[in-house]
């Protein structure tokens, strides 16, 4: 061992060097939140939970029955069925298995008629693991935090 080695040992300079980048973090600004208290603002190209649009004067859903995003899924986890009404598509069923979902958006930007839209609600912990299969009536309802910033399911 040299001299140098010694006096670095004794001296504990590695233990030193240590504490003082614990030091500069424990001053410095926080890089963690308190969650759940705390939430964190998702990017904005961030993709949570979907939500199907409707026209707000009509109540109607902006969806035309095109069956694109059910194609392009990549984990087909969307089932649309759909059928002839007045000529007109009816939307009799559009599920989607969150469980199998891998969040791409493929969904989303293929839709023509901006009807699928992925929001920014992250908090999909569950217990029940039928939570995660998503109705029309569910995918409707969460058409409110489509243009929210940061959201709770
Ligand atoms: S986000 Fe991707 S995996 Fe999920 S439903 Fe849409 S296309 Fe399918
Ligand atoms: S791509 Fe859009 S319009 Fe076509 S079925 Fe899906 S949600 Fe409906």
């Amino acid at each position: 061992m040299s001299l140098k080695d010694i006096i670095k040992k004794s001296a504990f300079v590695e233990i030193l060097q240590g504490m003082s980048v614990t030091g500069k973090y424990f001053v410095g600004d926080k890089v963690t939140v308190e969650y759940p208290k705390e939430k964190i603002v998702p990017y904005p190209r961030f993709r949570g939970m979907h939500a199907l649009l409707t026209d707000p004067a009509t109540g109607v859903l902006n969806c035309c029955g095109c069956h694109l995003c059910e194609t392009i899924c990549p984990s087909q986890c969307i089932y649309i069925d759909t059928s002839e009404v007045d000529n007109h598509k009816s939307i009799d069923r559009f599920d989607i298995d969150l469980s199998r979902c891998i969040f791409c958006g493929f969904c989303e930007e293929v839709c023509p008629c901006a009807a699928i839209v992925m929001t920014k609600v992250y908090e999909l912990a569950t217990y029940d693991k039928s939570e995660f299969y998503l109705t029309k009536e569910t995918l409707v309802a969460n058409q409110v935090n489509a243009h929210k910033e940061t959201v709770r399911r």
